[in-house]
């Protein structure tokens, strides 16, 4: 079974101390039941930031959900400290002194999809168009829909990360293939 949202705050509670000394800002954690190809995701363009887990995910692989929360801490962790949001140095010290050894969510039997595929979706809360990125945007922008002329802040554009996950199949079938060609 999954655990409630509630029961989700006492984990991030606890992996907040373990790991952080407390210092992981304030999220609100939620599940996301629309996710697909995605295990978490952040959103930072709002305060509490935003951690959403993918229930149709963790009902299969309850044994990821620690590892994948902990990588949007991590993620939490460095935009609050350096207004950094990738998986550069500061992310991977982080992750390394948290025990994590991949920046992609290893959920035990999936495996990350392609590292070039576009990692972010940029999203109008108001009218929930959305655009899909490869790289975070390097200034802020706003909806095009809700107001077509100009940058206008009441319609910017909120970034959350894209995790992608794989079947295990695809994994599999590659490391075998590898290990034929050795
Ligand atoms: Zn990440
Ligand atoms: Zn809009």
């Amino acid at each position: 079974m999954l655990p409630s949202e509630a029961e989700l705050q006492l984990l991030f509670a606890s992996l907040n101390n373990r790991y952080f000394n407390g210092a992981v800002p304030d999220c609100r954690l939620a599940y996301n039941e629309r996710f697909s190809n995605s295990a978490g995701r952040i959103t930072y363009g709002r305060k509490p930031l935003l951690v959403e887990l993918s229930p149709k995910h963790f009902r299969k692989y309850p044994e990821a959900l620690e590892e994948t929360l902990l990588h949007e801490m991590v993620h939490a962790w460095c935009y609050d400290r350096f207004r950094d949001t990738g998986h550069g140095a500061n992310f991977r010290r982080k992750m390394r002194e948290c025990g994590l050894t991949s920046i992609y969510h290893d959920l035990g039997h999936m495996r990350p999809g392609k590292e070039s595929s576009r990692r972010y979706i940029l999203r109008c809360e108001s009218c929930g168009f959305e655009l899909l990125r490869r790289r975070i945007p390097s200034k802020l922008a706003s909806c095009r829909r809700c107001n077509h002329r100009r940058y206008d802040p009441r319609f910017q554009l909120t970034i959350h990360e894209i995790v992608e996950t794989r079947p295990v199949d695809g994994a599999l079938r590659q490391a075998a293939s590898a290990a034929r060609r050795r």
